[in-house]
């Protein structure tokens, strides 16, 4: 495919507005376009509107996975090109999902399309997974995962962006939202009511107390995080509240994993209402991501390494990330030393107003995809 073909690719993905929903159109765009090169495309439909694509070329074992989710997140104002229009300016392609990541799925099949019209030999299977709903929950990648098509696979390259760096482990990410329940009253007669305001700040300093012992930091992913994010509790200042919520993320890594805090969480519940009656909680979990933990030494991330710096003569390091990805989802029955890596075209511009990728960059990642689907590092 030529730059000006490579560029209306990217155009097209980046003018179909997938911000967390509508990625059935980019399932289906692509599909058109791998049926223009004679490879069929399986949508996986998720949810009207919604849907994930698979496309296989090649057979047999290995089978290594390209992956890339479809939706990108809301504009938000402040840019200076329109957000859905592909806009070059000094070699730098801008608008809404250049970077974070449909840089990376236009790279993927672009490479696929390549090997297939040069026939190129390569061994195995490329099976490029298209999810939905990253952004907000893995939704797509779990399906996918669900339904099998994780589990013959020997290795999982996802694309997103991580620059000429590859990412080989990451942290978890945990959802939840607490929920105290009481009874309403006038505050003249608070007798008559059960403070949930106040039930919840004393669950609060529980957890807090316990969370403030726990110190652990992992090599390569760093420390345990834990936030509350969101509060919220009665209607009017003369009023008992009859009901009060907390919600709180944890970024969760190997030495204190997502079920450590749920623990911690659920204890300061239990250890409240045994004491008192009038301590009633509810505790939900909206999200619910585990850590990935990879090895930089693996096949896979070397070979990514050295085909990074063919293609760009510049040493390509590794990290691990702080961030979740598909990885959590797709990875969920893998062994830690399943080959695994996130390496994909991209920059800090991700989720900001003038997201932008390097046109060099974008295609160079044609090129370093290319030599990963012909050769992996994986001995088999
Ligand atoms: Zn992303």
């Amino acid at each position: 495919m030529n730059s000006k073909e490579r560029i209306k690719l990217l155009s097209d993905l980046v003018a179909i507005q997938s911000v967390n929903n509508h990625e059935a159109e980019v399932a289906e765009y692509l599909k058109m376009v791998f049926r223009r090169h004679q490879i069929p495309a399986q949508i996986i439909n998720y949810q009207p509107g919604r849907a994930n694509l698979v496309v296989e070329i090649g057979h047999g074992h290995p089978i290594t996975v390209f992956s890339g989710h479809a939706d990108v997140v809301d504009p938000g104002g402040d840019w200076s090109t329109p957000p859905f229009v592909l806009t070059e300016k000094n070699r730098k392609l801008y608008g809404r999902g250049a970077c974070d990541m449909k840089s990376a799925l236009a790279a993927m099949v672009i490479a696929m399309l390549d090997l297939h019209e040069q026939a190129d030999p390569f061994p195995g299977t490329v099976r490029f997974l298209l999810t939905v709903g990253e952004e907000v929950g893995e939704y797509g990648a779990e399906q996918l995962t669900n339904e099998g098509y994780m589990k013959d696979v020997d290795a999982l390259i996802i694309g997103e962006p991580t620059g000429y760096e590859i990412c080989y482990a990451h942290k978890g990410s945990l959802d939840v939202q607490i929920t105290a329940m009481g009874t309403i009253a006038h505050s003249s007669m608070p007798q008559l009511g059960n403070n949930a305001l106040q039930n919840l700040l004393d669950l609060i300093e529980v957890i807090n107390h316990q969370i403030q012992t726990v110190s652990a930091t992992d090599p390569a992913m760093g420390d345990f995080l834990f936030n509350f994010t969101v509060l919220n509790g009665g209607t009017q200042v003369n009023s008992i509240p009859g009901t009060a919520g907390v919600s709180l993320n944890a970024r969760t890594i190997d030495e204190f994993d997502n079920a450590a805090v749920l623990n911690i969480l659920r204890t300061a519940i239990a250890q409240l209402e045994q004491q008192d009656s009038k301590y009633n909680f509810d505790l939900n979990v909206l999200m619910d991501l585990p850590p990935v933990d990879g090895h930089a030494e693996n096949q896979l991330v070397q070979r990514g390494q050295e085909v990074g710096q063919a293609v760009t003569g510049q040493t390509i390091t590794t990290f691990g990330g702080t961030y979740t990805t598909d990885a959590a989802k797709f990875l969920v029955n893998k062994s830690q030393d399943f080959p695994f890596m996130i390496f994909g075209p991209g920059n800090q511009s991700l989720h900001s107003s003038n997201e932008y990728i390097e046109k060099s960059m974008y295609f160079n990642f044609v090129d370093i995809y290319k030599k990963l689907m012909i050769n992996n590092g994986i001995t088999h």
